[in-house]
């Protein structure tokens, strides 16, 4: 069988690869889909659910650790190259909460509805607060997004990648596109939200799109 498949690769030419995307979110992988359409890469990549790889336990304090825990993860079960994700919001005047328990911030992983209403509700006391001093500056949220590209599980040199997008947090949803917190994050030199972008222009801009042209620059 092996033999088989070498005799078929002829001198020069370049078997695609496989990676593994370890990621469960729909809203992610949506993004990473069209993200690597654009690079032309031959490489496959395949999301780890349909390899039947559950979601590693992120038990990290910062989002490289975690996202590094589920790059091996997803390697160690797939045996093959993988890349994951970890990301979130942080906003400052939390302390940079929700961060690293963004999918998780109000109780049940990836509800979404419930993640926002409790934004919304933390925030409250710093906008009253703020209304009392006769200040209205916005309460900042940064987008992080950190890319770790692992070769095997336990790769000892692993490629990481960090994008950022900054933005404000408003007190109401807007926009109907997007997933998790983007009906909140406010883009004021667009006046619009993440929710209400089309998904190129999300993808140009994000986080997420930085850190993968980041990456692939690095591979
Ligand atoms: P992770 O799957 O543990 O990395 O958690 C990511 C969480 O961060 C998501 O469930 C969202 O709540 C939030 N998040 C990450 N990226 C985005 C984005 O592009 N838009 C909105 N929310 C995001």
């Amino acid at each position: 069988m092996l033999k088989d498949t070498v005799s078929a690769v002829k001198e020069g030419e370049q078997v695609e690869q496989q990676w593994v995307l370890a990621s469960n979110n729909k809203g992610k992988l949506a993004e990473f889909e069209r993200l690597f359409a654009a690079a032309n890469l031959n490489v496959t990549i395949i999301p780890q659910g349909q390899l039947n790889i559950e979601d590693a336990v992120e038990d990290g304090l910062s989002f490289v650790e975690n996202a590094i825990i589920k790059a091996r993860h997803a390697s160690r079960i797939s045996r093959l190259p993988a890349i994951a994700d970890d990301s979130g919001l942080c906003v400052p005047a939390l302390g940079n909460a929700p961060g690293i328990y963004s999918a998780r911030f109000a109780g049940e992983h990836g509800n979404d509805a419930n993640n926002n209403a409790k934004l919304i509700n933390d925030l409250q006391p710093i906008r009253a607060q703020n209304r009392l001093d006769n200040k209205d500056t916005p309460i900042k949220g940064i987008f992080v997004c950190v890319l770790a590209f692992v070769r095997h599980a336990d790769d000892p040199l692993p490629i990481i990648a960090q994008g950022l997008w900054q933005g404000e947090i408003l007190e109401t949803p807007h926009g109907e596109g997007g997933f998790g917190y983007d009906p909140l994050f406010w883009l004021p030199e667009l006046g619009a939200t993440a929710a209400s972008l089309d998904s190129a222009d999300k993808n140009r801009m994000s986080h997420r799109g930085q850190a993968i042209r980041q990456l692939l620059q690095q591979l």
